[in-house]
């Protein structure tokens, strides 16, 4: 069985956000770190984590994702720029490594005309400051839709940035279906065929979570428009298949359709069935 569940607000902290999910039949989620378009993170409050880590502690919930900021760019021109993607990174993860099972999930960032090269490079370089020896928590890597200059739009890049790095224990990846399909991949109609590609260059012992999303555009279209489950051009048919693939049992599967929490209690409950319906 995957974990299925979606995003939700982080505003009433850890603790509220295991209810909101019990209340929807979830059993992981994904939040932010701190505000999406950059901002102050909230301290750090014990008592609060120490529910969310009970949970995951006890199997309540699967693996739960912390995203991190979009406003962040490991791989700008600009050595300021990257300096406070570095130190937003590290605070975010000072945090999450005081609760084992939360995944770090971060867009690998844009390069801005430097090259695809030249920001991989980057981006293994913040990598690298980013984990030394002694921390926990496993960073993740989300595939892109190559939207711009974004550096992640094809498994080779993020494998590029994964072998500089060269910190198996502490990386990993996210595969965004809304993403892979806007970047060109082929899960509308070949699911098994875009995991064999993702085997061949990245490898699935390194795919740790799951972004679930409909797409508005065409495959290839590199937009980057999430659409609600069934209601986009990759659709609920090839949609099931993920959450059913025995290759990705395990794995959490979090929604990011354009929805509240009534329309993702419903997408969840939709998706068990056709997970149940095999
Ligand atoms: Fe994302
Ligand atoms: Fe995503
Ligand atoms: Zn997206």
């Amino acid at each position: 069985m995957a974990y299925l569940g979606c995003h939700l607000s982080s505003s009433g902290g850890y603790g509220a956000m295991c209810r909101t999910a019990a209340s929807i039949g979830a059993d992981t989620f994904q939040f932010f770190t701190r505000n999406p378009r950059g901002g102050r993170a909230k301290a750090f409050d014990p008592q609060d984590a120490a529910v969310l880590a009970g949970e995951l502690a006890d199997g309540a919930l699967g693996p739960v994702i912390a995203h991190a900021p979009y406003t962040i760019n490991p791989c700008s021109k600009d050595p300021r720029v990257r300096e406070f993607a570095l130190e937003t990174m590290a605070d975010d993860l000072s945090k999450l490594d005081r609760i084992p099972g939360v995944y770090y999930n971060f867009h690998p960032g844009s390069h801005g005309g430097q090259g695809a090269e030249a920001g991989i490079g980057l981006i293994a370089e913040t990598l690298r400051q980013l984990l030394p020896p002694g921390g926990r928590t496993v960073v993740l890597l989300e595939t892109m839709a190559g939207k711009g200059s974004e550096v992640g739009g094809s498994f080779e890049e993020l494998r590029a940035i994964l072998d500089a790095a060269d910190r198996p224990d502490r990386l990993g990846v996210c595969l965004d279906t809304c993403h892979v399909h806007d970047g060109g991949y082929d899960i509308a109609n070949d699911l098994d065929g875009v995991l064999e590609e993702f085997d061949r260059v990245i490898g699935l012992q390194n795919l740790r979570a799951i972004h679930l999303n409909d797409s508005k555009n065409e495959r290839g279209a590199r937009k980057d428009r999430h659409a609600v489950i069934g209601g986009g051009k990759i659709g609920l048919k090839a949609l099931a298949a993920v959450v059913r693939h025995p290759a990705l049992r395990q794995l959490p599967m979090v929604l990011e359709t354009p929805n509240e929490l009534p329309g993702y209690a419903a997408e969840i409950q939709l998706l068990r069935r056709e997970e149940a319906n095999a």
